[in-house]
C-alpha cells in the first residue's frame, strides 16, 4: 500500500512514521521545515519563551525566598538563540525519523492534479508527480489578518518570535490563546502590555468563570486588558504605532512600539487545488467524517486544515484515527475528550463542556470548585493563585454524577487537566475521582478537593 501525506507538521510527520512502521510506503511532501507550525513557529518556540518568562518571574520573587542582592540583565539575543537551538535540535530529530524505512520526504509545494495524483513543485524548481492508494492532507493553518487599515504594520505570531529585543510597549490584538500567551511572556520580559479583545471576555470559547478569573490574575500582574474593544486601524506615528479601537461606541487608542495581531488562524486550503480532486471544503476547512475521511473515500484530512480544534495533539490523534480507518482497524482514540492548555502565568487549562455550554444544551449540572490557596503544595511553592471547576452532570440529567468538564488555572494546570481528561474518556463520575488516592502534598489534590464536594 502507498500513502501520500501532504504537510510535515505534527499531524503529517507522526502519521507518516506510524504508517511506515506498519509496512506502508509513505511519501510525505513538505513546503516548509519539518515539524510544521508547532515545532518551528508555534508550540515549541513559544514554550521556550515561556520558560524564560517563568525564570524571570521566579527571580523577581527571589528576596521572599531569602536570595538577596541578585544582579542580572536579560540578554534577549540569548533568549532567541536558546529557542533556536531547541527548535533546531528537535527538528533534526524529526528529520531523522523521516529518513526511516518506507518513508520518502519530498521538499516542495503539493497540489492535486486529480483525486489520485499530486503534483509537487520541488524546491530546486523542477516538478514531479506522485500517486497513492490513499492521500492524507495535513497542511495546517495560517494567521488570520483583520481587514483594517494598517493591518500590514502588525506582527504575526511567527514574526514576534523573531524580534531582536523586547518592545517597551506591546499592544496585542486578540485575547485568544496566542494573544494571551505572548502578552504574558512579554510582560515577564519587561514590556508594558495592552491587550484588546473584541468579545466581552478573554478566551471567549472557554468557561466564563475561568476567563473572568484568569483576566483578574493577568490584570494583577499589570497586563492591561480591554474587552469589548473593536480595533479599527493601526497607524504609524512619531510616537510608535497608534492602535485605534471602539469601546461602547467611544473611540480610544493605544500607543505601542510593536503590535501583535492574534485574531485566529485559517485552514490553509487555497494552495492545494482541492476542487480538481473533487474534495469538499469551505474557507473554514475541509469537511471530514468521524474517521477523518473527506467526501472522496480514499482522501483523508487531519489537523488544523479541518478547522476544528487547532491543537498539535489533536492533529496527531486525528492522524491515528485516519490510519486506523485506512488499515481497516477499530480505533480506541476518543476525539470527544480533548484537553487544551494556555501557557500564560498562571497557566490555564480546560477539557470538556463549560457550564455555559451545558446550560445552552439544557443539561442540568452541578459545579464543584476548589482553590489553590487551600492546597499545601501550591502555598509552599508560593503559587496560591488558582482554581479548579469540575462541571458534573446533575440530577435529572441522563448520567448524574458524570464529569462533563474541568476548567482550571494555576501552577501546572496544563499537567493537572490530564488526570480529568483520562477519567472523562472512561466516563468516570466525580465520586469515582474523589475515591482515587492522591499523593500528598501535590497539586493534584486541588482536583481531588473539588471532586470531594460531589
Ligand atoms: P502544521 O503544523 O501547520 O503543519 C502543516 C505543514 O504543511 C507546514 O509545515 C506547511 O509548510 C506544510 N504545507 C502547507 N501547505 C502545503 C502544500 N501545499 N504542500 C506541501 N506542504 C504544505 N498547539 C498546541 O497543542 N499546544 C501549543 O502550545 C500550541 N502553541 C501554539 C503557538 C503558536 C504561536 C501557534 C501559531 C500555534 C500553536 N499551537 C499549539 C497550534 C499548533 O501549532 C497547530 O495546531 C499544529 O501545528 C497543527 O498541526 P498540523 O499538522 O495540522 O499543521
Ligand atoms: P483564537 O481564536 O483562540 O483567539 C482569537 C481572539 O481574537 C478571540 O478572542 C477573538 O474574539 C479575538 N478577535 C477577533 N477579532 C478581533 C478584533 N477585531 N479585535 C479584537 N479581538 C479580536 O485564536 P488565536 O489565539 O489566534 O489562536 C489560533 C489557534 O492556535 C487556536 O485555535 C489555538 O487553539 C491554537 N493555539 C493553541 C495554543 C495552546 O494550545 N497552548 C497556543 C497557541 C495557539
Amino acid at each position: 500500500m502507498r500513502i501520500i501525506i501532504i504537510g510535515a507538521g505534527p499531524g503529517g510527520y507522526e502519521t507518516a512514521v506510524a504508517a511506515a512502521s506498519r509496512g506502508i510506503e509513505v511519501t510525505i511532501v513538505s513546503d516548509g521545515p519539518v515539524g510544521g507550525t508547532c515545532l518551528n513557529e508555534g508550540c515549541i518556540p513559544t514554550k521556550c519563551f515561556c520558560r524564560n518568562a517563568a525564570f524571570l518571574d521566579d527571580l523577581s520573587k527571589a528576596s521572599s525566598f531569602g536570595l538577596e542582592n541578585l544582579n542580572y540583565d536579560l540578554d534577549f539575543k540569548k533568549v532567541v538563540s536558546r529557542k533556536e537551538e531547541v527548535v533546531d535540535g528537535l527538528r533534526q530529530g524529526v528529520e531523522f525519523l523521516l529518513k526511516g524505512k518506507n518513508i520518502s520526504l519530498l521538499r516542495g509545494r503539493a497540489s492535486f492534479k486529480d483525486s489520485r495524483s499530486v503534483k509537487v513543485a520541488l524546491e530546486d524548481g523542477s516538478e514531479t508527480e506522485v500517486s497513492g492508494d490513499y492521500i492524507i492532507i495535513a497542511t495546517g493553518s495560517q494567521s488570520a489578518v483583520l481587514p483594517i487599515p494598517g493591518a500590514e504594520l502588525c506582527l504575526t505570531s511567527k514574526e514576534i518570535l523573531e524580534l531582536e529585543a523586547a518592545p517597551q510597549r506591546l499592544c496585542v490584538i486578540g485575547a485568544g490563546v496566542i494573544g494571551l500567551e505572548f502578552a504574558s511572556i512579554f510582560k515577564s520580559f519587561g514590556s508594558e502590555v495592552t491587550v484588546l479583545e473584541f468579545c466581552k471576555e478573554i478566551l471567549p470559547r472557554f468557561d466564563t468563570d475561568l476567563s473572568k478569573r484568569l483576566k483578574q490574575a493577568l490584570s494583577k500582574r499589570g497586563i492591561a486588558i480591554e474587552t469589548s474593544a473593536q480595533v479599527q486601524s493601526v497607524e504609524k506615528t512619531a510616537d510608535g504605532y497608534k492602535v485605534s479601537y471602539l469601546k461602547k461606541e467611544q473611540s480610544a487608542e493605544v500607543l505601542a512600539d510593536k503590535v501583535l495581531m492574534a485574531v485566529g488562524r485559517r485552514p490553509a486550503v487555497n494552495s492545494l487545488n482541492l476542487a480538481d480532486a473533487g474534495i469538499e471544503f469551505t474557507p473554514k476547512g475541509i469537511a471530514v467524517d468521524k474517521d477523518m475521511r473527506t467526501n472522496v473515500p480514499h482522501i483523508f484530512a487531519i489537523g488544523d486544515i479541518t478547522g476544528g480544534y487547532m491543537l498539535a495533539h489533536v492533529a496527531v490523534f486525528q492522524g491515528k484515527k485516519a490510519l486506523s480507518a485506512i488499515l481497516g482497524e477499530a480505533s480506541l482514540v476518543n476525539l470527544g475528550v480533548v484537553p487544551a492548555a494556555v501557557f500564560t502565568a498562571p497557566e490555564a487549562a480546560t477539557v470538556g463542556l463549560s457550564e455555559d455550554e451545558c446550560k445552552e444544551a439544557g443539561i442540568p449540572v452541578k459545579c464543584l470548585k476548589s482553590f489553590f490557596r487551600a492546597n499545601g503544595k501550591a502555598v509552599s511553592m508560593d503559587e496560591p493563585e488558582g482554581f479548579v471547576k469540575l462541571v458534573v452532570a446533575g440530577e435529572g440529567s441522563e448520567t448524574p454524577g458524570k464529569i462533563l468538564g474541568c476548567h482550571l488555572f494555576g501552577a501546572h494546570s496544563a499537567d493537572l487537566v490530564q488526570e480529568v481528561a483520562a477519567l472523562m474518556s472512561k466516563g468516570a463520575t466525580a465520586e469515582e475521582l474523589s475515591s482515587i488516592v492522591h499523593a500528598h502534598p501535590t497539586l493534584g489534590e486541588v482536583i481531588l478537593a473539588a471532586a470531594q464536594g460531589a
